[in-house]
């Protein structure tokens, strides 16, 4: 089993200390500095990328996990597109993630692709939003719930983008290319994934795809 691997990047405008919202006890090593973006070592395995930008009054995480949708087994194809929706519902501790985001006035994406997902925000650069955010992206990556009930009010969400690809004549000849260049590879499946395993995913598998790839976000499914 491959060690966790993700990393962090951090846009601070407003000469945000990052180094003040790193948990005490958790050590950082500088690695090195180029172009103005440093980058540091966490003794959790975490990489952290920091870019501040004066001319800029807001912060952007963006939480980068080296696990995608070519980690998805046979029948999986498309959860891990799927788990990255389902972590913008709750948590253990919070009700929902969209909410909070929208509260706290973030701009916030996130996107799956073969060998990465990522989240990000940006709000208002501050101490408060910075310590907020990390908050929310470490608890939602370790603690997120994901019920049949939120499952299912999200597929209409999911085979929306489906059907979106499915219409671009662009995205189909793709498709069709990538597939044969890569027969016996998961980068020949799109990360979409395939109709019939989106709509027929059982929640537990949707968790072993990441217990068993790369990351552990979902403890409690
Ligand atoms: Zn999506």
């Amino acid at each position: 089993m491959k060690k966790l691997t993700a990393g962090l990047v951090l846009w601070a405008g407003l000469g945000i200390a990052f180094i003040g919202v790193v948990p005490s006890g958790l050590a950082q090593t500088k690695v090195t500095s180029v172009e103005g973006i440093t980058e540091y070592r966490l003794d959790n395995g975490l990489k952290v990328l920091l870019f501040p930008d004066n001319s800029k009054p807001t912060v952007t995480v963006n939480v980068t996990y080296l696990v995608g949708s070519r980690h998805e087994g046979y029948g999986e194809s498309g959860m891990a597109h799927l788990l990255e929706h389902m972590l913008f519902k709750g948590t253990t501790k919070r009700e929902g993630i969209m909410p909070e985001l929208t509260n706290h006035g973030a701009q916030f994406n996130a996107t799956t692709s073969l060998d990465r997902t990522n989240y990000f925000e940006t709000l208002t650069a501050g101490d408060e939003n910075l310590r907020w955010a990390l908050d929310m992206e470490a608890d939602r990556m370790v603690n997120s719930r994901v019920s049949r009930k939120d499952l299912d009010t999200e597929m209409t969400v999911v085979r929306n983008e489906f059907e979106r690809g499915e219409n671009n004549p662009g995205r189909v000849l793709e498709e069709r290319v990538v597939a044969t260049a890569y027969l016996w590879h998961n980068y020949g499946r799109s990360t979409i994934g395939a109709r019939s395993d989106i709509e027929k995913v059982p929640i537990a598998s949707g968790c072993r795809l990441f217990t068993g790839a790369t990351i552990n976000p979902i403890t409690r499914c």
